[in-house]
């Protein structure tokens, strides 16, 4: 049961890894190409993620939840499509930066639809994105490729909305006497088992409550949710 367990989460990982030695058999110089891009880009992600769950944390930490929820919440409407798009296009760096955003995003109540407008905006339609492409296609070529982006991505987003809802993001919870910890937003960084290992475990990939009870040090506990970049840790009293 431990090794189906083990292969379930590491599904994704072992899919790769096959591919990965097929290619090698089949076509090794197609093989060594693609390992030497894979480096490449993990590399990038070391560099880059820590600064992104930083700025993820501070963000969760200064914005409010009423503030999100009022500006990219289901009730937003226009003001929050602006805001999304706005959002989107400044926003810097490459598109897996954006994921654990978008989970504090959700978690303070921004709307599925808002979620898939500032992920569609930021792959596709970034400023410094559109300056490059008017400078090798034309102006108008970028103009109406822009135009059209933003009528797809608006008519995207609202049947993503509608096939997707807020309990499908984030939906693996784990509960213990009033503290949840959201085992699919979870980027397995192992802080909060760092932070506070009489409560938090290791299990595959994933965080997880080895045992809870009331005798716990408040302050350590909210330090350990402080610290959690994706925000997958709640206390309820
Ligand atoms: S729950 Fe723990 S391991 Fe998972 S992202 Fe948060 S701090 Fe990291």
């Amino acid at each position: 049961m431990k090794i189906l367990e083990k292969v379930k989460d590491n599904t994704f990982l072992i899919v790769i890894t096959v591919a990965y030695i097929l290619m090698f058999l089949i076509k090794p110089d197609l093989g060594v190409a693609s390992m030497e891009n894979s480096v490449y880009y993990i590399k990038e992600m070391i560099l880059i993620m820590p600064v992104i769950f930083i700025l993820t944390a501070l963000l969760d930490a200064w914005i409010a939840k009423e503030k999100i929820t009022k500006y990219l919440g289901k009730e937003s409407k226009v003001k929050g499509i602006t805001l999304s798009f706005v959002l989107g296009c400044i926003s810097a760096g490459p598109i897996y930066a954006a994921f654990p955003m978008c989970v504090m995003l959700h978690k303070k109540g921004a709307s599925v639809r808002n979620l898939v407008i500032i992920l569609s905006s930021w792959a596709v339609i970034k400023v410094p994105m559109l300056l490059n492409e008017a400078k090798f296609l034309g102006i108008k070529f970028m103009a109406i490729r822009w135009v059209l982006t933003v009528i797809a991505i608006v008519v995207f987003s609202w049947i993503a909305s509608k096939i997707i809802k807020d309990e499908d993001i984030g939906k693996k919870e784990e509960k213990t006497s009033g503290l949840t910890l959201n085992r699919e937003s979870c980027m397995g960084c192992t802080l909060c088992t760092k932070n506070y290992p009489e409560i938090f475990g290791m299990q595959g990939k994933k965080a997880y409550i080895k045992s809870f009870d009331a005798e716990v040090d408040k302050e350590s506990l909210s330090q350990t949710i402080l610290a959690c970049p994706v925000r997958a840790i709640h206390y309820n009293e």
